[in-house]
């Protein structure tokens, strides 16, 4: 690049006991809505990874004896200078992920201020057991603390979200942490750490080193000082995580894919299921791993459901992430955007019906986005059970609608596939609801609503979606090594 043209990057530099280091060498950042390099991010390794790790281990015997009440204050701190810039990190995640600015203002940073807050205050909250032996004269209670420097990696849907819903319960528990998030989506984590001195948190207690999952995480979950690993991303990956981390027999929660069912009974109340459904399907470019990918619809009210399903979806507009009035925003690369593109032509080589989206309607973008990586809502129809399209995680503003005749039928193709995430039941039988909701495979069952989180309760996924559960008391347990003391007196 010229002088000029590499002026106007932004280059990343990893954040490594308290200073920002930069790396011998820098991979492309791409901004999806306009197809441009504008980013260099750290293409860390070993040598980075190391330093990371040192840096965490020192830091450990202090931050770990600070009381939690002092650890809560810092998190508080923290969380309000994240709140005071959400303006300007909204901008950045929109532009490095591709998501609309409405989106990254109302749901990514809010969260990621109030992941922060919750475990600032959760951390106050714990109690541990205690149990008596008269008979022996014997009091048994368990105590509880940090295990050591963490090591977190994220992926590029959610990037900031995703990684402080990490960060915060570690770092509450006492551990100090290594973070690696996608190196797609490094820039809103960077940003957060110009602001980690000035809320208190010590040198070393958060050190993130950006860079590839082969390089830059595998050494981070094959290093030996870390003890406990945190992944959020795909099944694919865990395999690989797992495999590595075996023979340290690291502590891993893992945070996966899905293929997210809906069902929809016939007295479902359709005013709210259409724009709930719709939402689901298509938030975030689908780019949730909580997205609706399998909408079963009961016979008798298929027809109007699809009519109006499809009317709904339209009124999404795609275009500029920036322009406030859009909903769909560009895909996270050119990549993922063909492997998207291709389940819809699979499906349509298979016999099933495009009813709108990809390959049917005009995608019209302004002249700044033509080589962006947008893609209209697309919604499929007469998909068999068995076609890829009902069985992968797509991961794109792509769903399918299918028919069904009777509650036991829909629970075992709800069931019948690998994953086994979230799910949404429609239905205004309260009876019924229940049923379905107990059969379901699924980490996660909403109904007649979708996303609506109470961070206290469990989230992860059962079969392919996941090993372990997060929320209060989930990620403590995780964060934290429990120990069994008799006293005989
Ligand atoms: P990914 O698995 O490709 O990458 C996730 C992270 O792992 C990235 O930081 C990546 O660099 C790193 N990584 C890749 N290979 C690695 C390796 N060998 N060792 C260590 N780290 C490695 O996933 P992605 O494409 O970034 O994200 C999309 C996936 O994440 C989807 O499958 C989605 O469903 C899933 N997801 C799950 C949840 C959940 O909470 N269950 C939430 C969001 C996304």
């Amino acid at each position: 690049p010229t002088m000029a043209h590499s002026k106007a990057l932004l280059v990343l530099e990893n954040f490594i006991g308290g200073k920002f280091v930069p790396c011998s060498s820098y991979i492309d950042s791409y901004n999806p809505s306009t197809g441009d390099v504008y980013c260099k991010v750290p293409d860390s390794g070993k040598e980075e990874v190391e330093a990371a790790v040192k840096a965490a281990k020192d830091a450990f015997p202090i931050w770990s004896s600070k009381s939690p009440l002092e650890r809560s204050q810092i998190l508080n701190k923290l969380a309000d200078l994240i709140e005071h810039d959400l303006e300007a990190f909204a901008q950045a995640e929109s532009k490095d992920q591709g998501k609309t600015i409405t989106f990254a203002r109302t749901v990514d940073i809010p969260r990621a201020v109030h992941n922060f807050r919750f475990f600032a205050s959760s951390i106050l909250h714990h109690v541990t057991e205690c149990t008596e032996m008269p008979a022996m004269g014997c009091v048994h209670y368990t105590s509880r603390a940090p295990v050591g420097v963490a090591g977190l990696i994220s992926p590029w849907n959610l990037p900031l979200y995703l990684l402080t819903w990490k960060i915060a319960p570690a770092i509450a528990c006492g551990n100090t942490v290594v973070a690696k998030p996608s190196e797609m989506t490094s820039v809103t984590a960077w940003m957060m750490c110009k602001l980690l001195e000035k809320a208190g948190v010590p040198p070393g207690v958060v050190n993130v080193v950006f860079g590839t999952g082969a390089k830059a995480g595998e050494a981070l979950v094959c290093h030996p000082d870390v003890p406990l690993i945190s992944f959020t991303g795909s099944t694919l990956t865990a395999q690989r995580i797992t495999e590595k981390s075996a023979p340290h027999c690291k502590r891993l929660s893992l945070e996966l894919g899905g293929k997210n069912p809906a069902i929809i009974f016939d007295d479902a109340d359709l005013s709210q299921c259409i724009p709930t459904t719709v939402r689901s399907s298509f938030a975030n470019q689908g780019e949730i791993c909580l997205c609706t990918s399998r909408i079963f619809v009961q016979r008798g009210i298929y027809s109007e459901f699809l009519k109006r399903f499809v009317a709904e979806a339209k009124k999404w507009k795609t275009g500029n992430p920036s322009d406030p009035t859009i909903s769909v925003g560009a895909l996270i690369s050119k990549e993922h955007l063909e492997k998207v593109r291709n389940y819809v032509k699979k499906a349509q080589a298979e016999g099933a019906r495009v009813l709108c989206g990809e390959g049917v309607d005009p995608l019209a973008l302004p002249p700044g986005n033509q080589k962006g990586y947008f893609m209209l809502p697309t919604v499929i129809a007469e998909v068999k059970d068995e076609s890829c399209c009902m069985q992968e995680e797509i991961f794109g503003p792509v769903t399918c609608v299918v028919a069904f005749d009777t509650e036991e039928e829909v629970i075992q193709r709800a069931n019948g596939v690998k994953y086994g995430l979230a799910a949404t039941v429609w239905s205004s039988n309260v009876g019924r609801v229940h049923r379905v909701a107990h059969r379901l495979q699924s980490g996660l069952v909403w109904t007649n609503c979708w996303l609506v989180r109470d961070l206290n309760l469990p989230f992860g996924g059962m079969k392919a979606s996941g090993i372990g559960r997060e929320g209060a008391k989930d990620s403590y347990e995780f964060f934290t090594e429990i120990k069994t003391i008799t006293i005989k007196h």
